[in-house]
């Protein structure tokens, strides 16, 4: 009942939730205390989420923050949603993002931008809560939700965890199903938790991990106990701090809170060991070709047949186009159009299959890395702080919005886990974020130097 209060009280200035479900809400809640009476309370029994729109709920709005996908209640739950309703949490509602997660600021969203809790000292302009997953960071960062799902593609979990001061972590590719959240880019889609801090993300994940017969890419491990690597000690662990991120005309504040990150790791007695990835220059670009191309491919299936909305034309060529016309965002028909571009005869080998080479170097890249004996590695998450909701500089130009990601798609593109976590404050007095990167199905060690 406070939490419920709490988003009647901010929702409407923040538009974190696009949905919500009071009623299912007390109902599972009471289903807990149930549980607790019992002695038979699940690992987040009675715990209060936000649902990133992305993942499909059972008979409850699931839109991706897209018009196309008007009305649609799924008739199923994704694995990840249903592995923390095992576990006794509990549905506040859906969380507003950028329309079908392509996006930095959550401005991309059809229900229009979530607001930033955060504003700058002495400032009354209102802030992005990064994207895409801008609604789960707004929520958590805004005590109208005591944690939530999220996605992240390019850095959709990191960007808005550090933008926020909140936690968030992008597990392995294949540590937690993708069964039943809307696709944007499969080889690089992965759902994480955005807490608070870095216990409850351990909480959170270890609930949403698991094999999944559903998703042939999820992998057949077993999940440990991430909080029993809280607490642990960092002394010994090789920390890379990799020469490619520091970038030409880096924001020296930025540069500073790497700095104070790598003397806290230094002081708790890590080896901090300089390291090079050589092929980081070329992520950014080789990620705007495969991210594009698998978007293409997946949003096919948004002909105003099978889901939501449907615009009525003269014969059924012109039902697609018009239902697509009316149905997608401007960022969407972008990536649509790159990726049908890129894909297409005669470009295939120039673009496609060269960015998939890129992609494999990028992996060799951390491969040699961690081959050399490092544990994990150290970089800001974002190149600044949070910017202003409508910034005519990321407007006018697409490309300095994806620069966004500079630090967090190199993870995706290797299939690695990084986990966000809040560092500091920059001189406006707005959270900055650190990032650490660990091998692959090794989240223990990051939550361990992340705690
Ligand atoms: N900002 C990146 C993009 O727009 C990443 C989004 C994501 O991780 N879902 O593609």
């Amino acid at each position: 009942d406070s939490y419920i209060a709490a988003i009647d009280a901010a929702n409407g200035a923040l538009n974190a939730y696009v949905a919500l479900t009071p009623e299912k809400a007390r109902e599972m809640a009471k289903a807990s205390d149930a549980k607790y009476a019992t002695g038979n309370a699940g690992a987040l029994e009675g715990i209060p989420l936000g649902i990133k729109d992305l993942f499909g709920t059972m008979d409850v709005h699931t839109q991706a923050a897209s018009h196309i996908l008007d009305g649609f209640k799924p008739k199923y739950e994704s694995t990840v949603t249903q592995n923390l309703w095992d576990d006794g949490a509990v549905m506040l509602g859906k969380l507003n993002m950028d329309e079908f997660a392509m996006g930095s600021s959550n401005e991309t969203s059809y229900y229009g931008p979530t607001k930033n809790p955060w504003r700058a000292k002495d400032s009354n302009v209102d802030l992005v809560p990064g994207g895409s997953s801008g609604g789960s960071a707004a929520a958590v960062a805004a005590h109208i939700c005591a944690g939530a799902t999220a996605t992240d593609t390019g850095g959709s979990i990191r960007q808005p965890a550090a933008f926020t001061g909140t936690v968030g972590i992008k597990p392995t590719y294949g540590r937690c199903s993708r069964w039943g959240v809307a696709a944007f880019a499969s080889s690089l889609d992965q759902a994480g938790p955005i807490t608070r801090d870095v216990r409850d993300a351990a909480i959170m994940l270890k609930s949403m991990a698991s094999v999944d017969a559903k998703d042939t890419t999820s992998v057949d491990l077993p999940v440990p106990d991430y909080e029993a690597a809280l607490g642990g000690s960092v002394k010994g662990m090789k920390i890379g701090i990799p020469a490619e991120y520091r970038m030409d005309g880096m924001d020296p504040e930025i540069v500073a809170l790497w700095e104070q990150g790598i003397a806290w790791l230094k002081d708790a007695g890590a080896e901090i060991v300089d390291i090079s990835l050589p092929n980081t220059k070329y992520a950014l670009p080789a990620y705007y070709i495969v991210a594009p191309a698998e978007a293409s491919s997946n949003l096919a299936r948004y002909d105003g047949v099978k889901y939501g909305l449907r615009v009525p034309g003269k014969d059924i060529t012109d039902m697609y186009e018009q239902t697509r016309a009316a149905g997608f965002g401007a960022e969407v028909k972008r990536r649509i159009m790159i990726g049908t571009y890129v894909l297409s005869a005669g470009y295939y080998d120039a673009y496609y299959l060269k960015a998939q080479k890129v992609r494999t170097l990028i992996k060799r890249d951390f491969e040699n890395v961690f081959a050399d004996g490092v544990d994990a590695i150290l970089t800001p998450a974002t190149p600044s702080a949070a910017f202003g909701i409508g910034d005519q500089d990321m407007k006018a130009d697409p490309v300095k919005m994806y620069l966004n990601d500079v630090f967090t798609v190199t993870v995706n593109m290797a299939g690695l886990p990084g986990i966000a976590v809040p560092a500091g404050l920059s001189s406006t007095g707005l959270p900055l974020g650190l990032q650490l990167i660990g091998k692959p199905f090794d989240e223990e060690t990051l939550f361990k130097t992340a705690g």
